[in-house]
């Protein structure tokens, strides 16, 4: 039932120099809440504010968005852009707000919307308010993002109780992960919460390319993932307990924000000339049936979909050398990665022994 989401709250992170994310406990997995009537268990960290460095970095422009430092813990609602094209509110990839600094790799400057972006040090840091730029049932009726629940995919598909609720999100991964020399075999990956030191630990596990939180391959504790996928709306993802909307596998979302970005012209999974996710908060990219430069990935991967090999645009831009990656692609692998490969996910996070 473990899940957690830094919340943090007068969080002023566009100064973060130097930073600031505690990682939250361990044991965290998705939990949708919709086993039983428990509430979840609640560990929100905070950010000290002694340790906003005042120093004036390299950061583009901040462009605040709603401010998450008041002290609202409520969760809010989502924010209803009001200056959208459509006069809807309707949250989209024109109107939800992205900020990147100019000293960011290309990778994520190029291809992430709906987010806040910077580099700290040797680290990459993200803040998400969770909002999906699209469509979901999750956003609830009377939203301007509010559709039905998809119920022609079968009868076993359902929603859980939950609702999305704009978040305070910050993720961090390291520049240049460093390897812990894992072989990943079915040993290690059986889908299950709390079978191994290597398992990814703390929600959200990464972020996807539209801004909204990528969870590992497995379920809470007690819970299971090839259940709970009954419950992912149409864009395959839900919000767990407090409102925290989530992937686990492919989705059109992120697709539609790789199309944005002008990488790919298809945004249904599976089919699509270029799939990319997202990335996970050790540096794990997340691609889907193709490599990121439309070839075909090799038929030979691990056992959560993943191999080492450079990560490279389709005009040849070397993205990442020799970064370890995993393919979501129906056939395949189906989830997310469940185990880390590499050591820091995060800073700090509790190193398995
Ligand atoms: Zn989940
Ligand atoms: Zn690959």
């Amino acid at each position: 039932m473990l899940w957690r989401v830094q919340r943090m709250t007068r969080i002023q992170w566009m100064m973060m120099g130097a930073l600031a994310w505690s990682a939250g406990a361990s044991g965290s997995a998705c939990s949708t809440g919709d086993d039983d009537g428990t509430s979840p268990a609640e560990n929100e960290t905070q950010t000290p504010d002694d340790e906003m460095g005042g120093d004036d970095d390299a950061s583009s422009t901040p462009s605040p968005s709603p401010d998450p430092g008041d002290d609202d813990t409520s969760g809010g609602t989502p924010s209803g852009d009001d200056d959208d094209d459509t006069g809807t509110g309707e949250r989209t990839l024109e109107n939800c707000q992205t900020s990147i600094a100019d000293d960011v790799p290309d990778f994520f400057r190029e291809l992430f919307h709906c987010l806040e972006i910077t580099l700290d040090g040797g680290s990459v840091l993200f803040h998400t308010v969770d909002l999906p730029p699209h469509r979901s049932y999750y956003y609830g009726e009377g939203d301007p993002n509010y559709e039905p629940f998809d119920y022609s995919r079968g009868s076993q598909y359902r929603p859980n109780p939950n609702e999305i609720v704009e978040q305070d999100i910050t993720v961090m991964l390291p520049l240049n992960p460093i390897s812990r020399g894992l072989t990943i075999t079915g040993d290690l990956v059986d889908g299950m919460a709390g079978t191994s030191e290597y398992e990814y630990h703390g929600a959200p596990g990464g972020i996807a390319l539209d801004g909204v939180a990528l969870f590992h391959g497995f379920a809470a504790p007690g819970d299971d993932l090839n259940e709970e996928k009954y419950t992912f709306d149409a864009y395959n993802a839900h919000p767990a307990e407090q409102g925290n909307y989530h992937y686990h596998t492919w989705s059109k979302g992120p697709l539609e924000a790789l199309a944005y970005s002008g990488y790919t012209t298809s945004t249904e999974p599976g089919v699509a000339s270029v799939e990319i996710y997202g990335i996970m908060c050790d540096g794990t990219v997340v691609l889907g049936c193709t490599e990121a430069d439309g070839s075909e990935p090799p038929t030979s991967l691990d056992a959560q979909g993943g191999h080492v090999s450079n990560i490279v645009s389709e005009d040849e831009t070397v993205w990442f050398s020799n970064r370890y990656h995993t393919h979501v692609c129906e056939g395949g692998r189906e989830f997310t990665p469940e185990i880390q490969y590499y050591k820091d996910c995060g800073v700090p996070m509790e190193p398995p022994q």
